[in-house]
């Protein structure tokens, strides 16, 4: 059994970890930089150890400074979060060899998927459906025949990709060979790697994934799937579940080829299997071995404690849940709330000088800030997460209008206006949009 679980993580994830602990009765170790000694999730842990300066590199990404934590604190188990070393195989190596238990799965696992190009052939494999594209790596001199074979347009995408970086269209023919060398070009500086594969580009998908859990012995639930279609820049900023696009019997098809791979491949722990979904069908673009930012409208639908089970199935426990024993209940939103200028983006570090969380039925505030709070430059700028729930998807968007117009976050600049301006949208209204939908929209805005 788990006794004590150290979080190499901070911010809102951090303190999500920490109350799932807490819950199981499990003694928990915060990690900081020194810019986060006041951080809430250091001020709730039962011990904390700062690990180094501000850079994520000498801190939160500093494996050896983690372990030695571990050792210092007695802790047997570490709850990577998402980002920083939620996907490093090698962490979960040491970690290993150390005699700490990894909550995540097997660093094989975290490898396969970790790489675009076997993580795509593994999916094949285990039967999950996959955009057509090239097998395997794509050099210059085949990209033409490739390409010719998949059809144009065509996307090149990084293998060691990440965060949308390292893809480039090519429409015609006469695109190719930049695209290539461009997308060859930024996945070198980016990911120290300039292998690239191709794949057809689909012109007006949306964004939906499958949430699993396995126990790593061969059982695996799915928990439906979430829809990320609103994205800026490749980067999810509204989240729903259930999909506005999916009904029931194509949520229960999709979920079990998700939930027959993961126990296949015997999948340990909670990961997401992403897909576009285009004309009624599921193309597979990655699986994200880790609990994702959007986890909680999952939680919300189903009432299953996703950290809870992570942290079950790391400790050898199994599942507290069998597939029959999922039940979907009403629909949930989440907001991610920046400290970003509502219409620039540009970040908005700074003291919070007000700050009131909504509340009432269905409403859900995970962040790390509060009154006073200082927002620290050198990290991402997710603040919060505003998680509503309601029996319909018209209440759930009801009670979301209402839980805006209640929350406060002075001093500093967020994305709630832009949050305020959606609500009131008609095709968000009528859940009728793709991936692109928010770049255009707010692109129409300037
Ligand atoms: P990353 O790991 O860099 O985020 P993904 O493979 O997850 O890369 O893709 C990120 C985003 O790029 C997707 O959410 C989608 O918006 C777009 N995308 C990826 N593959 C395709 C494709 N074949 N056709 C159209 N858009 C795509």
């Amino acid at each position: 059994m788990i006794s004590k679980v150290l979080i190499a993580n901070r911010g809102e994830i951090a303190l999500r970890v920490l109350r799932a602990c807490k819950e199981l009765g499990i003694a928990t170790v915060a990690v900081h930089s020194t810019a986060d000694a006041d951080a809430m999730h250091v001020r709730l842990a039962d011990e904390s150890v700062c690990i180094g300066p501000p850079p994520s590199r000498e801190s939160y990404l500093n494996i050896h400074q983690i372990v030695a934590a571990c050792e210092i604190t007695g802790a047997d188990a570490v709850h990577p979060g998402y980002g920083f070393l939620s996907e490093n195989a090698k962490f979960a190596e040491i970690l290993d060899a150390h005699g700490i238990t990894f909550i995540g799965p097997t660093a094989e696992h975290i490898r396969i998927m970790g790489d675009k190009i076997t993580a795509k052939q593994t999916a094949q494999e285990l039967g999950i459906p996959v955009v057509p594209g090239s097998d395997g790596e794509v050099r210059p001199e085949n990209a033409l025949e490739v390409a010719r074979k998949i059809g144009f347009p065509v996307l090149i995408k990084a293998t060691a990709g990440g965060g949308g970086r390292g893809m480039k269209v090519a429409r015609s023919e006469a695109d190719l060979d930049e695209a290539v060398s461009t997308a060859r070009s930024e996945a070198l500086a980016a990911f120290g790697n300039d292998a690239v594969y191709m794949e057809k580009y689909l012109g007006k998908p949306r964004h939906i994934e499958i949430q699993v859990v396995g126990d790593g012995m061969g059982n695996a639930v799915h928990l439906g799937e979430r829809d990320c279609s609103l994205q800026r820049r490749h980067q999810k900023v509204w989240e729903e579940a259930n999909s506005p696009a999916l009904n029931v019997e194509q949520r229960m098809k999709i979920g079990q080829v998700c939930a027959d791979a993961m126990k296949k491949l015997k999948y340990r722990g909670a990961g997401t299997i992403e897909f576009l979904y285009e004309n009624g069908e599921f193309y597979f673009i990655e699986m994200n071995t880790r609990l994702q930012v959007e986890h909680p409208i999952t939680e919300a639908i189903t009432g299953i404690d996703l950290v809870h089970e992570q942290i079950r199935v790391a400790s050898g426990a199994g599942l507290s849940v069998t597939q029959e024993d999922i039940v979907f209940s009403g629909h949930a939103i989440e907001c991610r709330i920046n400290a970003e200028d509502p219409r620039t983006f540009v970040p908005s570090p700074g003291t919070i000088t007000h700050f009131h969380a909504p509340g009432g039925l269905g409403v859900r505030v995970d962040s790390g800030a509060y009154q006073g709070y200082k927002i620290p430059p050198y990290y991402d700028s997710l603040i919060g997460k505003l998680i509503v729930h309601g029996r319909t998807r018209v209440e759930c968007m009801m009670r979301l209008r209402r839980v805006l117009d209640e929350f406060v976050i002075d001093g500093i600049k967020t994305t709630l206006p832009l949050f305020q301006d959606l609500i009131g949208n008609q095709d968000i209204a009528n859940g009728d949009y793709d991936i692109h939908w928010l770049e255009n929209y707010l692109a129409s805005k300037t």
